[in-house]
Formats: structure tokens, C-alpha cells, sequence
């Protein structure tokens, strides 16, 4: 999966943009130019599952919203069931679906990882039900630095996003109008 192909369908934006994090940074990546490309979605998807023990996975889980997605294409082509992880206050929880049983073995996806947030949410759900997590898998990886989760981790393609303390950020100083993105 590559980079330019991501540019050439929009997802990859160039600016002056806030972060969820707060940082500033010159690159955003629209997430929904990939997700609502069923097709290239699924591309994505099986590059991701290529690199992860996926085959002893009996579950996926995906947080909402974009994970939801990603789960239900990964789930869909390793033939297994697939569960939404809600937001619930400042957690998560299954809100729709069955929780998985004690050492149900689980692989966790998500479509862009940036700080890890979400899939730590994802995690500590599952440790409440005593899930065995096999492996983690993203889309993007936008960490700048690789996150450990301590167990098996891949990501389909790899996209260092270079972020800003407001204080130091080199746009402001040129004066670039700052853009607001993200969900959080
Ligand atoms: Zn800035």
C-alpha cells in the first residue's frame, strides 16, 4: 500500500492543521477519502491482516468509528464475528454486541494510530473480560514514534505524521491561518 495512492484520493491534506493531540502540523490525514472506498478498504484491510497472527483470532474488535469498519472487513474476510467497541463516558464498551468469553483469543484493529488512545481503550475493555488480545492492527501508522504494545503489531502502511508544540511550531510563526480537524 502505498503513500501516493493515498495523495492521489484526497486523504493526504497539506496545511496548518490542530491536531487531536493540540500539536500543529503541516500534513492531515482524512481518514474517510480511505474509508469510504469499500474496495481499496479492503486492500488495506488484507495488507494489515498479512502481518498479524490473525488466523488464531475468533474475534475482532474495532472501536467506533472508522475501527467499526475496519473490524467488520477484517472479521468479514478472516470468517469470524466482529465486535464495536462504543465510547461510554471516557471508556469503552460493547453497547450492541456480545462481550467476548474469558480467554477468547481477539485481534484488535483500528484505522489510524496516532497516540494509541483508542486501542488502549480497546485493550482495557478487554482485559475486564479476560480476552487474549493475539495481535493489534491498524491502516495508517502515524505515530512518530512506534508505539509498544506488547503484543504482535502491524500496520498496512506506515506514515510518520510530524507534529508541533504550539510554541514552536514554524507555521504559526509564518502565519498560516490554523485549521481544525480530528474528532476529539
Ligand atoms: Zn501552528
Amino acid at each position: 500500500m502505498s503513500a501516493e495512492l493515498l495523495q492521489q484520493i484526497g486523504a493526504v491534506l497539506h496545511g496548518h492543521f490542530l491536531l487531536t493531540s493540540g500539536r500543529h502540523s503541516a500534513v492531515y490525514f482524512e481518514k474517510f477519502r480511505l474509508l469510504e472506498r469499500p474496495r481499496l478498504l479492503s486492500e488495506f484491510v488484507a495488507a494489515m491482516l498479512a502481518g498479524l497472527p490473525a488466523q488464531q483470532a475468533q474475534l475482532v474488535v474495532g472501536p467506533t468509528l472508522g475501527g467499526v469498519l475496519v473490524a467488520y472487513e477484517a472479521a468479514r474476510q478472516l470468517g469470524i464475528p466482529a465486535a464495536y467497541a462504543e465510547r461510554e463516558g471516557d471508556k469503552r464498551a460493547f453497547r450492541r454486541n456480545g462481550a467476548p468469553k474469558p480467554h477468547t483469543p481477539v485481534l484488535v484493529v483500528d484505522d489510524v494510530l496516532t497516540t494509541g488512545t483508542s486501542i488502549r481503550e480497546v485493550l482495557e475493555l478487554l482485559q475486564g473480560y479476560q480476552a487474549q488480545v493475539v495481535g493489534i492492527g491498524v491502516l495508517i501508522d502515524r505515530s512518530e514514534q512506534p508505539v509498544d504494545f506488547g503484543v504482535p503489531f502491524h500496520c498496512a502502511l506506515r506514515l510518520p505524521a510530524s507534529s508541533y508544540d504550539p510554541s514552536e511550531c514554524p507555521l504559526c510563526k509564518a502565519g498560516i491561518p490554523l485549521t481544525k480537524r480530528g474528532s476529539r
